[in-house]
């Protein structure tokens, strides 16, 4: 194993402070940086040495032989299970990276429904309330291609379901819905049988349609409540759980063991094929080309290396570490050369920011020439990111393709829902537009369908009493 470098930033938050220096011996488990305002605890994945400790990092050698114990965490009464998992430094590891022991931090037998905005909710009655409060666990696994999620409910199920049922306990929350998209059969039934026994904890199908994994489409598709881009999901009773998030709350319980392991996929133009490498328990701080190596190393050519979904990712290097969010590592294949051509951006919510898809546009030898953004997507103050009013429900497109039309624009590249994706297509090569998604590349390396038309009903049969 090389050297394991270990961010002070893997979190919502501050930069957490170092609390160790070259030349330390540290094990796995030992705890290295400490939160400066919000954030959450950093430990060793690692037995080994400290060799720098730098402005935004600290870099560790490992030793050549690593067991399998750690340090458990400490707190001072072992039955505060908040105390534990705000201790185990476990952030939301579905990629939002929001420090877990503040989400859980709220008493949800307490919590009153807010006001909710008639306008994105016209059928339901002004006063309406939730009878009941809630976890909603985050199956949805919705970035395409990425498969450890899936893996685990379908190898650690009972791990998972602990971990919610400490998440009831810790907010009371009365009752907890798991969201997975339909397609996950395998994983559906598991979980199914798991749950049939189990009063207070229910099943949601989802389509397989993206985005179904942001917080408030969860929300809304578990519960029919449309919330605002200000509110959170207390607002309808309920705090939302990413799944691989629930089993770390449940090893930082039982096993007072602190978040040092990532589970992730590696996919794409890796040699012997592009099916998918599920890595569980990767130390955080392993390079980026590690696991590549890991999984087969690349195959030839390629076009980039994205860190995360092939929506919601980002652009990495070789040497880059994985953090407690990393998802995905994707190696691509070559971009098609636009050749100088004039370019259109479409910016969406649930896609790439303007600067990933300049990027992209920049990688496909395009020049940009106009920048347009879905309306729905939502800058809640300056400079903050994109927040969807209503996650995949396209407010039409039609103006957005003329206006680029007007720009004169040969291509446009586009990142928007499988929605909004599909309106596009309505009107857009109607006007002589030729349309890209920003996740083809992706999508053609893992040989999985683009987003274009859609072809998938929004609206899926649900299991009976959610069983
Ligand atoms: S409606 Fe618009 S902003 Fe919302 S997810 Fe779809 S494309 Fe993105």
């Amino acid at each position: 194993m090389g050297n394991v470098q270990i961010l002070l930033r893997q979190h919502v938050g501050a930069p957490c402070q170092a609390i160790v220096k070259a030349g330390d011996e540290v094990k796995k488990g030992t705890k290295i940086a400490v939160p400066a305002g919000l954030g959450a605890n950093i430990f060793s994945s690692v037995y080994g040495v400290v060799e720098e400790v730098l402005e935004d990092r600290i870099v560790i050698r490992p030793d050549e032989e690593q067991k399998d114990e750690f340090v458990p965490i400490e707190v001072a009464d072992e039955n505060d299970k908040l105390a534990l998992v705000k201790e185990a430094g476990i952030v939301g590891m579905g990629g939002a990276g929001f420090p877990t022991g503040v989400k859980l931090g709220i008493n949800l037998a307490e919590t009153e429904m807010a006001e909710l905005d008639p306008e994105i909710n016209p059928e339901l009655p002004a006063d309406f309330k939730l009878e009941h409060s809630y976890i909603l666990i985050n199956a949805a696994e919705c970035e395409p291609g990425l498969e450890h999620n899936i893996r685990q409910i379908e190898e650690q199920c009972d791990k998972v379901i602990r971990g919610v049922k400490y998440c009831m306990e810790i907010t009371h929350a009365d009752k907890a819905v798991f969201a997975i998209k339909k397609k996950n059969e395998k994983a559906v039934e598991i979980l199914r049988k798991a749950v049939a026994d189990e009063a207070d904890i229910t099943i949601h199908l989802l389509p397989d349609i993206y985005p179904m994994g942001e917080e408030r489409a969860v929300v809304r598709e578990c519960l029919g409540v449309n919330l605002t881009t200000m509110q959170l999901p207390s607002a309808a009773r309920s705090v939302v759980v990413n799944l691989e998030t629930a089993a770390k709350i449940a090893e930082a319980v039982d096993e007072k063991k602190p978040c040092i392991t990532k589970n992730l996929t590696v996919r794409g133009k890796i040699n012997g094929g592009n099916a998918a490498h599920v890595f569980m328990d990767v130390p955080v701080g392993v390079s980026v080309g590690e696991l590549i190596e890991r999984a087969g190393g690349i195959d030839g050519v390629y076009g980039e290396i994205i860190m995360g979904g092939a929506f919601t990712g980002k652009s990495t290097e070789l040497d880059a570490p994985i953090t407690k969010t990393t998802g995905g590592i994707l190696v691509t294949i070559e971009f098609p050369d636009l050749h100088g051509a004039n370019v259109g951006l479409l910016v969406c919510a649930c896609g790439g920011s303007e600067e990933r898809m300049r990027e992209i546009a920049q990688k496909m030898n395009g020049k940009v020439v106009s920048v347009c953004r879905c309306k729905q997507a939502i800058e809640n103050k300056p400079g903050a990111p994109l927040k969807c009013l209503r996650p995949g429900n396209c407010p039409g497109q039609v103006k957005n393709n003329m206006q680029f039309k007007k720009d004169k624009c040969e291509y446009i590249i586009i990142g928007n829902c499988s929605d909004c994706s599909n309106t596009v297509m309505a009107s857009g090569p109607k006007m002589g537009l030729k349309v890209f998604h920003q996740t083809d590349h992706v999508m053609r390396t893992v040989g999985h369908a683009l987003y274009r038309t859609l072809r998938v009903s929004k609206q899926v049969d649900q299991l009976p009493d959610g069983k």
